[in-house]
């Protein structure tokens, strides 16, 4: 993919939602997601150039226009072509080719940038309950895998327990279907029970490129413990089967980023560069809490993607192996290999 579509699709990533036309009706079924960047909101994905972003799909304001062409489709901005040739993607659950589920949007933790806590009607969800959607898809829809996230709720253990048990269930009726777990952990025991249970790829995230950051953004989390239980998880999955993403526009400067990330991959995690999207309140609260402004542009985020190819290539990592998340889905971020 050429580098100018690639910074396009940093400024669809980071800019707000995309305005629908009157009376058109998508022609999928709408994502409402309770976990990731679109949290909380009616989302399509659209894709263009060999990549894919899922956005805000609204019917007034919004930073983009979808206007319906006769041969297809374009995103506008400002009432002119911003890409010319766009499709509409499948979403199967929250993202294209993949049933991701978030088991329970609750949490006891509050990380300052994270909306799911702060959604309404916080629910449970089964594996039965994943299953029988599943099952439920249209057929012909084509799925790729599975993944599975949670919120904390009650305690750290008795979530990872519930999320086992969900996968448990999951991959005694999907066999053939990778697994993909993202969740808070913090015993060895507990990736093994995973494993066990059928998950192939893990994700734990470390969320900020540094410590003092992380220390103010996520009261309550454990640095140290993630660390320990990335490593842990290499050894049981596999490298380059474990994930780890890294929040960007928290006020670390470019270095912070790349020194995480060389950390990451030294010890066989594929580092994935989260753009920070919050509303303007939000970036008032995370600027106020961390003492410098919060966001990241374009450029930015084209930049930390090169270098993030670079020190993935360096270590003999890629992106292409996962099949399940966010390097499979690719709609909120950059991915080295893929898109630049
Ligand atoms: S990239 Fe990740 S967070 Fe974004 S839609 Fe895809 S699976 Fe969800």
């Amino acid at each position: 993919m050429e580098e100018g579509l690639a910074r396009k699709k940093a400024e669809l990533i980071l800019g707000g939602d995309v305005r629908i036309p009157d009376g058109f009706r998508m022609p999928f079924r709408i994502s409402r997601s309770t976990a990731g960047p679109g949290a909380g909101k009616r989302g399509a994905v659209f894709a263009f150039g060999g990549t894919r972003v899922k956005k805000g799909i609204v019917a007034s304001g919004g930073d983009f226009e979808l206007v319906v062409k006769e041969d297809g489709y374009s995103l506008n901005r400002g009432g002119r072509i911003f890409i010319d040739d766009v499709t509409i993607e499948p979403v199967i659950f929250h993202a294209p080719g993949q049933a991701f589920f978030n088991m329970d949007n609750r949490c006891i933790f509050r990380c300052i940038y994270c909306r799911s806590p702060n959604l309404e009607n916080g629910s449970r969800v089964s594996g039965e309950m994943m299953v029988s959607m599943i099952r439920g898809l249209p057929e012909g829809a084509e799925i790729g895998g599975i993944a599975v996230t949670s919120g904390v709720v009650g305690n750290i253990g008795e979530t990872v327990r519930d999320m086992v048990e969900c996968v448990s269930v999951l991959h005694r009726e999907f066999p053939d279907l990778p697994i993909g777990v993202e969740p808070y952990v913090n015993e060895k025991s507990q990736i093994d029970a995973f494993s066990d249970a059928g998950v192939s790829e893990m994700k734990i995230n470390v969320e900020t490129a540094r410590r003092d950051i992380f220390d103010l953004a996520c009261p309550g989390l454990d640095r140290d413990a993630l660390l320990e239980m990335l490593e842990y998880s290499v050894s049981v999955f596999g490298r380059g089967k474990v994930a780890s993403n890294i929040i960007v526009g928290l006020g670390e400067t470019d270095e912070d980023v790349e020194t995480v990330m060389e950390k990451l991959c030294a010890i066989g995690v594929v580092p994935g560069l989260r753009p920070l999207k919050a509303g303007s309140e939000e970036l008032v609260r995370i600027s106020e809490t961390l003492g410098t402004p919060a966001g990241a542009d374009a450029d930015r985020i084209v930049r930390l993607a090169k270098i993030q190819k670079r020190v993935l290539a360096e270590h003999g990592l890629g992106t292409s192996q996962f099949r399940t998340m966010c390097f499979a889905c690719g709609c909120c971020d950059l991915v080295p290999f893929k898109d630049l």
